[in-house]
């Protein structure tokens, strides 16, 4: 079962991603934990080289995601899935979408087909969104904004937005959760969703 957490940054995804690993652990499944960019070796090469090395203009920046996935599906996620693994990711292919499609501008549909191209088309079963307000999420964040965090407000409504849209062009995927709630209310929720596809 594959599961993948979303939303902007500081809206609580690693936190709820976590918790629903270590739930599904202490229930006896197999759980791979895992986040993109920099889910693998290359794709840490991959994450320091798109977020902190020099200055990449957005395609170049959207093959550089769409490479840390194709690796991370290809390696990591295809192989644990087959061996019937819960596998929870923290961002996948719909940070693209909205990240590069819409935030970068270079279009949602292009860059979808992009990242089903890369992942030969593996969608996660379950995909959380934790919504806030950009800039309470940014106000969450401790340590130095990367090139991301300290981008325009309004990439930030934009990004905000299509993964709004995304979710609610495919509600039988998506669980759309308020990231101002409090975390375990969050993570039940989150449970109650996941819970029957684990037999659970
Ligand atoms: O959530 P995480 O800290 O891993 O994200 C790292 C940075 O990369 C964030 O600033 C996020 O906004 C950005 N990002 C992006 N496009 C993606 C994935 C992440 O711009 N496809």
């Amino acid at each position: 079962v594959f599961v993948s957490f979303e939303g902007g940054d500081g809206a609580g995804k690693s936190t709820q991603a976590r918790l629903l690993a270590q739930w599904a652990h202490e229930h006896g499944r197999e759980v791979v934990l895992t986040r993109e960019p920099g889910g693998t070796t290359l794709g840490q090469t991959l994450r320091d080289a798109v977020l902190h090395g020099e200055h990449v203009d957005a395609r170049t920046e959207a093959l550089l995601y769409a490479t840390d996935r194709a690796h991370h599906v290809a390696s990591l996620v295809r192989p644990a899935l087959a061996r019937g693994a819960l596998v929870v990711t923290d961002r996948y292919l719909d940070s693209s979408v909205a990240y590069q499609g819409s935030g970068r501008d270079l279009g949602a549909d292009e860059v979808e087909r992009l990242s089903l191209w890369a992942t030969g088309g593996l969608l996660p079963a379950v995909t959380v969104l934790l919504d806030v307000d950009p800039d309470l999420g940014r106000a969450r964040l401790t340590g130095s904004p990367d090139r991301l965090e300290s981008a325009g407000d309004e990439f930030h409504r934009r990004t905000r937005q299509a993964f709004l849209d995304r979710a609610a062009a495919e509600p039988g995927r998506w669980l759309v959760l308020d990231g101002t709630g409090d975390p375990d209310s969050l993570a039940q929720a989150v449970r109650t969703r996941v819970a029957p596809l684990l037999g659970l």
